[in-house]
């Protein structure tokens, strides 16, 4: 098809469907898509798709536009970059962005101990190089990761990653040397000491501690279904970490900038992780990620041994210092906390009003906010059904919601951090009303 072709036919065809249709046929079916929704523009907490219908967002496209869809501020800093220059590469001849993004980060990151980052392009790389620096660091070979966590698609984090279907199935066979321990969940009746327990074992029957360079933990379990790991858990994690010499990585990918009504998740714990991994809600949209560590650890690969072509791109770089002015100036850290009292006195009123389906609502940790689904109130008996239902439903009345969970039974919540309250409230006015004709 000639250019031009194409261009009619994209002026022609203007329907949800139409481009769903095309999408099938153009992109591999791997690449699926949650809603044919088909955005044409987008606006802090609302989007409008190409048949000028309105959506409230409430997934901020998984945990990224924390400042809201194009904020004025963001966009300014990376026109302002583009219009000086886009890419020169940060490994050929870099620019002061990066060095002025790192700095804030080091700055920011929990703890006292001296920092240093490195950057990258996507979530799933920053893991890949967090464990390669910890590797470096220890001389070590052993990650050990949980059951029900996520930390990326390349081959080495989808060995991480504890949720099979759709993520590994068809991918194997994954990197040797990764050790999966339960993650502390009460509502599924696994307790801190149960997980302290597995692990012991685990020391005792497949690796010991001398083996294991890394344990990875997200602070709250994204993708596996939003679980904040209890604070006690940590600091055993930490304590272990420091008794073998293991390097204790947090994955602050979902839950970092502000999210959970704390810059960093890992603040409510008080517990300093030695590296963290970040990206997402970092740059508002733009694909930057790095991982921020303790400055002795991130400095143990040798010249050379990290990088990307994109690696802290200019323009990511550039987005990344307009957020965190914009994270700090709006008080989003506070912001994030107001949204999760009003959600979570909402969604409990959800709750008490369907307690066989609704198991429990998780409104703990700021702006990042869940409800389980089950049959007969029941945790052991998760109900995947009524989540799609009500997402489908959701999407016809003009709200985006987002699923998540290893069982698929979980509904999560991510508003951007800047949204209205009055946009807030109707979202839930339409989350309500979807509740109650789906159940
Ligand atoms: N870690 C966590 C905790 C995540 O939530 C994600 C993305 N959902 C990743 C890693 C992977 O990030 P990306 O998709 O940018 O590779």
């Amino acid at each position: 098809m000639s250019d031009s072709t194409a261009a009619t036919q994209t002026q022609a065809i203007a329907t949800n469907a139409d481009w769903q249709a095309r999408k099938e046929a153009a992109i591999a079916r791997g690449e699926g898509n949650l809603a044919a929704i088909y955005i044409e523009r987008a606006k802090n907490a609302e989007m409008w798709d190409v048949e000028g219908k309105r959506y409230i967002d409430f997934g901020t496209g998984i945990a990224v536009c924390n400042t809201g869809h194009s904020h004025p501020r963001v966009v300014a800093a990376v026109k302002e970059q583009i219009e000086r220059f886009s890419h020169t590469c940060v490994m050929v001849t870099p620019y002061d962005s990066a060095v002025r993004l790192a700095e804030r980060l080091n700055e920011r990151a929990p703890g006292q101990s001296p920092k240093k980052s490195m950057f990258v392009t996507t979530g799933a790389e920053a893991v890949e190089n967090a464990i390669k620096i910890a590797r470096a660091h220890t001389r070590r070979r052993a990650v050990i990761a949980f059951n029900g966590g996520y930390h990326g698609r390349t081959n080495f984090t989808l060995g991480l990653t504890g949720k099979n279907a759709p993520y590994k199935t068809l991918f194997g066979p994954f990197p040797a040397d990764i050790y999966r321990l339960p993650f502390p969940i009460p509502y599924h009746g696994v307790s801190i000491s149960e997980s302290l327990e597995a692990l012991k074992a685990l020391f005792v029957c497949d690796i010991t501690p001398e083996e294991v360079a890394a344990i990875i933990i997200e602070p709250v379990q994204g993708e596996g279904g939003f679980y904040s790991a209890p604070n006690e858990f940590l600091h055993a994690l930490r304590e272990i970490c420091d008794e073998h010499g293991i390097v204790l990585i947090a994955d602050e990918i979902q839950t970092g900038f502000a999210r959970t009504g704390r810059f960093f998740c890992m603040e409510h714990s008080g517990v300093e992780p030695d590296l963290m991994t970040v990206a997402k809600g970092m740059a508002g949209g733009y694909p930057i990620a790095a991982v921020v560590g303790k400055a002795e650890i991130m400095d143990a690969p040798l010249p050379g041994g990290l990088g990307g072509t994109y690696a802290g791109s200019p323009v990511g770089c550039a987005a990344a210092l307009a957020v965190m002015d914009v994270i700090e100036d709006e008080g989003l850290v506070d912001r994030a906390n107001h949204i999760g009292t009003i959600f979570a006195k909402r969604l409990g009123a959800l709750k008490a009003a369907y307690p066989d389906q609704i198991g429990e609502v998780r409104a703990d940790r700021g702006a990042m906010l869940a409800m389980e689904f089950v049959d007969d109130g029941d945790p052991s008996r998760p109900n995947a059904e009524l989540p799609a239902k009500i997402l489908s439903l959701a999407y016809e009345r003009g709200l985006v919601l987002l699923k998540c969970g290893v069982r698929g039974n979980v509904i999560r919540f991510l508003p951007a951090l800047t949204i209205e309250d009055e946009i807030l409230e109707e979202g839930l006015d339409i989350l309500e009303s979807v509740v109650a004709a789906s159940v």
